[in-house]
């Protein structure tokens, strides 16, 4: 892990999860433009340190499949969670634009084939648009309902060879419970995936800790509204908890 005085960045590619709160005024709902460009500028930022960047956007600022059916009969939760992937494609093409009026080089993929509005995913167009230097924003999660999009950011880590998965949150990392809930709660700076599972710690999708785990890529977990943060993990420099092999714990 690179240090604060080192010159490089530590991974040559990098795939940044940011949650649907990063779109929006924090307990509010939809999309305010303003709380995307802030997201933006920051991305843009690390971005021009040589970085890969892939992003991996979620949509819980609009909605998510399991609680908008919960409970309701009339709708079907697969139907819910296609709902869900469709507003990470609004989320995408907000910070798309929101990234391009800073001048930064994006493509827009979807999971879900839409040609109007965003290319299709498909891997090896994805590794050269990073090759090429681009910020590659990846839409509709992985196209299928059930899984979150934590999920389709370790798939997606995986297939496009990413050094680390950053996750970018509205907490500062992984707590031993729920900060917002319990003040005593203690922020961790490593854990072990094993620790992470067994702990049911719920920071991040377990499913999506188990696929890191399975091929030992490392998770960092970092607070997205603390400034300069999202440059700092880009770089690989130690922000919030690192969900990696062996960790102490
Ligand atoms: N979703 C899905 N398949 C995926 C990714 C996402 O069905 O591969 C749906 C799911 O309903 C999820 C919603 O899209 O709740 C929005 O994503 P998520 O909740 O992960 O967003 P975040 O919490 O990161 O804002």
């Amino acid at each position: 892990m690179a240090d604060a005085n080192s010159a490089g960045p530590r991974w040559p590619r990098v795939l940044l999860k940011i949650s649907g709160e990063g779109f929006v005024h924090a307990g509010q709902r939809g999309i305010a433009m303003d709380a995307v460009l802030h997201i933006a500028r920051q991305t843009y930022q690390a971005a021009q340190h040589g970085v890969q960047l892939a992003i991996v956007i979620g949509g819980g600022n609009i909605l998510r499949g399991a609680q908008f059916s919960a409970g309701d009969s009339s709708i079907r939760e697969a139907t819910a969670h296609y709902m869900g992937m469709l507003a990470t494609v609004m989320n995408g093409l907000a910070l798309q634009d929101a990234l391009e009026s800073l001048g930064c080089e994006t493509r827009l993929m979807s999971a879900i084939e839409m040609h109007n509005v965003a290319e299709p995913y498909i891997r090896r167009r994805a590794q050269r648009h990073l090759e090429k230097g681009r910020v590659v924003i990846l839409a509709a999660g992985t196209g299928s309902p059930f899984v979150t999009t934590d999920t389709a950011a370790a798939q997606r880590a995986l297939e496009l060879e990413a050094g680390c998965l950053l996750k970018a949150t509205r907490v500062d990392g992984v707590f031993s419970d729920d900060p917002e809930r319990n003040p005593h709660a203690v922020l961790y700076g490593e854990l072990s995936y094993d620790d992470f599972l067994r702990q049911n710690l719920r920071v991040m999708d377990h499913e999506a800790v188990t696929k890191c785990r399975q091929h030992s890529l490392p998770i960092m977990v970092f607070n997205f509204r603390k400034q300069g943060l999202i440059e700092q993990a880009v770089l690989g420099r130690r922000v919030g908890t690192l969900i990696r092999a062996g960790a102490a714990g």
